[in-house]
């Protein structure tokens, strides 16, 4: 007996091939029906005997296109009602908004096609699919067609129009579609402007960087600076004309020859293939590259080809340095204009297209901790503007994250549309792209704010621009949004320990925290326990100067001077901790970090944030057993006191006992209090799950310490995945912390959808 079945798929599943896929699949099955899209997903009407629709309905799942993301299936069944075929309909019409995808990948289907020379698409560099191509950075406006993306310019030829109508087709409303005849081009300029002719501008830009030469591409969420990463001498050159002495790059390589680089492992080569091609810090082997495109790191960062133009271009040279093109932390480039205003230095050629970036985005970074998949440490192409699940229902709010690696989050409901990464907001061009993101997020998830989240420091740019905005105001610690943010992204709407290894960030007592340990859970956070405070000289500027922390740490707990009597900073550092003048009271376990690297002499002066701390994290030797003495005072804070450790530290150093062993004994001593904490924190409250968070977290040699430490004492550890354990994760974090005791109870009784 034939049945009918209505089921609702939600999660990405427009723009992405869906409605084809659900035809073919339908057809093959023999069923009768139809497919369209809503505001909240795809709706789907099957007929036909029973096991045949049980069967479609599991198809969905195990066959779903790979840009696709299944959140839920839901179906019911209805009275037979007689489907003439199966059909592609219109939208259901409605207020709503659709999810807007990211970036996608060029798929396998259009990479064979690239490279059939039969092919009307051969070496054609914006070649795309349903199933592949750029969404989110060329889009203007949603609902997503190509009269609001900047396709709109190009006016699709006869061919291009055959494809997009028809449903059997791959391109079936492929909004980006188009082919050599009717689509954008690749054109060659010199740094002044001046067109380089060249009848394959991509083959020219290859013949250049083999040459040596370092040249701005245009790619999908921006430019980036390329260069031959096999020529020493010009990845040295780009590094002294970015002023960027020591940062690691990034590379671009065919994946073929990913192994040759990297020790990957499978889950690593799956993600680094996967429709969102990020980059994936991976343990680095062998000497094919130049030394000095990660100096001293054992990992590598690396990334595939993810446009066509980057597949024409990595067939012609293996290796490429690819690093965002921008001035220091400023946004990414994105126009031609701009390249040649504030690249010029740098750059001798660029490569520049005519579809324009409408959104930019930086490529996302991540790595993979063993058994716990992916972990994103930069979120932008190819995951933003994906909505991250919230635990729990929220007001409309807008929360505008913190000064240092910013993101902000738009929210209702159960989504949160959590920004790429936008950067640090101290310059005026990011706070430009800023408050363009912020309005177009406004409009594109037509979510008007009512509750404004922000951080307790006065003084951050954010905080004033939530302060100027209409809304009910929410301040929010910067490490209460850290373990919220670990809480939600977990699902844990219960109680747990928050362990929060940080930088900096504003403490409630006015002090700089960052070595903090709660209890509480997405409503109250209590702070149990922290870092002893210590004296961090000349407040934040110490920061790029790790031997005056290292002084400073020294003289406060050991009264030893490291230097001989005599020496100026010395004395200035002594004095000033001596009055508690032009003196800042920091519990940053980041600090810490930093002053073991400089004791060490590893990393006394930095030129690129957390430098130090990644240095003392490569040194150390991970064999090395055994820890350094501490104290965990009772009270309420309950206080970690670091003297005894840093006098075995420089008790060890006299010793010339290797800076490997010190290291690593270190990073033992951090397991082993937090360890300490956690475990009265358990006696106390009979608390078992631990969120760990913050921006020490991406020391994944710590990291891995802690979760295995922690858990054979019997915890239930939670990690970041979805997003940064760094400052990109607060906003999110404030959604949560702000919504906590919020009087606006009826929009909390709302049932719960991705949309507003
Ligand atoms: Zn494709
Ligand atoms: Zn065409
Ligand atoms: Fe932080």
């Amino acid at each position: 007996m034939p049945g009918r079945r209505r089921i609702h798929v939600r999660g990405i599943v427009q723009g992405v091939g869906f409605r084809p896929f659900i035809y073919r699949l339908a057809r093959e099955s023999g069923l009768k029906g139809m497919v369209r899209n809503t505001t909240t997903g795809v709706e789907i009407e099957i007929e036909g005997p029973l096991p045949s629709t049980e069967r479609f309905i599991a198809a969905i799942r195990g066959q779903a296109p790979p840009a696709a993301r299944i959140d839920g299936i839901t179906a019911d069944s209805l009275p037979y009602r007689g489907y003439a075929d199966f059909s592609i309909r219109e939208s259901k019409r409605s207020r709503g908004f659709t999810q807007i995808s990211p970036d996608i990948a060029t798929c396998r289907d259009c990479l064979r096609e690239m490279e059939d020379p039969a092919d009307r698409r051969y070496e054609f560099p914006f070649i795309n699919c349903t199933n592949c191509g750029p969404r989110y950075s060329i889009i203007k406006g949603t609902p997503y067609d190509r009269q609001r993306t900047s396709m709109r310019e190009f006016r699709m030829c006869q061919n291009c129009r055959r494809e997009f109508d028809d449903v059997a087709d791959r391109r079936f409303h492929a909004q980006p579609d188009c082919c050599p005849a009717c689509g954008p081009t690749y054109r060659l300029y010199s740094i002044t402007g001046r067109e380089i002719a060249a009848r394959e501008p991509i083959k020219e830009t290859a013949a250049l960087l083999k040459k040596g030469r370092i040249v701005a591409i245009k790619g999908i969420g921006g430019f980036h600076i390329a260069c031959d990463a096999q020529n020493c001498e010009t990845v040295a050159q780009l590094r002294r004309l970015k002023d960027r002495p020591s940062k690691p790059l990034a590379v671009m390589v065919r994946p073929g020859l990913v192994p040759g680089l990297v020790h990957a492992t499978k889950a690593e080569m799956k993600t680094l293939t996967s429709p969102s091609a990020p980059i994936v810090l991976m343990k680095k082997k062998g000497d094919r590259l130049c030394a000095q495109i990660a100096p001293g790191n054992p990992y590598l960062g690396v990334m595939i080809p993810y446009s066509p133009a980057h597949h024409l271009l990595l067939r012609q040279i293996p290796y490429l340095v690819m690093t965002s093109a921008n001035v220091q932390d400023e946004p990414i480039v994105d126009n031609a204009q701009e390249v040649r205003q504030r690249l010029g230095s740098l750059v001798s050629f660029y490569l520049d297209h005519d579809r324009s970036i409408e959104n930019r985005c930086d490529d996302s970074v991540g790595f993979s901790l063993p058994g716990r998949g992916f972990s994103i440490i930069r979120r932008s192409r190819g995951y933003a503007p994906l909505p991250v699940e919230l635990p729990v229902l929220v007001s409309p709010t807008l929360a505008v994250g913190p000064y240092l690696k910013n993101t902000f989050t738009l929210a209702t409901g159960r989504a949160a549309y959590v920004s790429p990464h936008i950067g640090d907001l101290d310059n005026l061009e990011t706070m430009r792209f800023y408050g363009d993101m912020v309005e177009k997020y406004r409009r594109w998830f037509r979510i008007e704010p009512r509750i404004i989240a922000h951080d307790l420091h006065p003084d951050y740019l954010s905080t004033k621009i939530a302060r100027s905005m209409d809304g009910v105001k929410k301040g929010v610690q910067h490490h209460a949004a850290h373990f919220t943010s670990c809480l939600g992204e977990n699902g844990i709407t219960g109680n747990a320990i928050g362990i929060i290894f940080d930088g900096t960030g504003f403490g409630t007592d006015g002090r700089i925290w960052g070595g903090e340990f709660f209890t509480g859970n997405l409503q109250e956070q209590t702070r149990v326990a922290h870092l002893q405070y210590l004296p961090l000289p000349g407040g934040e500027s110490s920061i790029r100067k790790p031997y005056r922390i290292a002084i400073a740490y020294a003289y406060a707990l050991l009264r030893k001077r490291l230097a001989p009597a005599g020496d100026d900073e010395t004395e200035i550092i002594r004095q000033m901790i001596d009055t508690g003048h032009n003196i800042v009271h920091t519990s940053s376990m980041g600090r810490l970090f930093d002053c073991i690297s400089a004791l060490l002499g590893i990393t006394t002066e930095i030129t690129y944030e957390a430098e130090a701390a990644i240095n003392l994290e490569h040194v150390a030797d991970q064999k090395t057993k055994g820890h350094f003495p501490f104290v965990v005072r009772d009270g309420r804070p309950m206080t970690i006191e670091v003297e005894d450790t840093l006098r075995a530290i420089v008790g060890a150093i006299n010793k010339n006992v290797p800076k490997a062993k010190i290291a690593a004994r270190f990073h033992n001593t951090i397991a082993e209090f937090s360890c300490n904490v956690a475990n009265r924190l358990r006696k106390m409250h009979g608390l078992t799950t631990v969120c760990l968070s913050g921006g020490v977290f991406q020391n994944r040699y710590l990291l891995t310490l802690m979760i295995e430490r922690l858990e054979k004492d019997g915890f239930r550890v939670h990690t970041h995945r979805q997003l940064p354990t760094n400052d990109g994760c607060i906003s999110y974090g404030q959604v949560l912390a702000a919504n906590a005791e919020t009087e606006d109870k009826m929009t909390l009784q709302r049932p719960c959808t991705n949309t507003n």
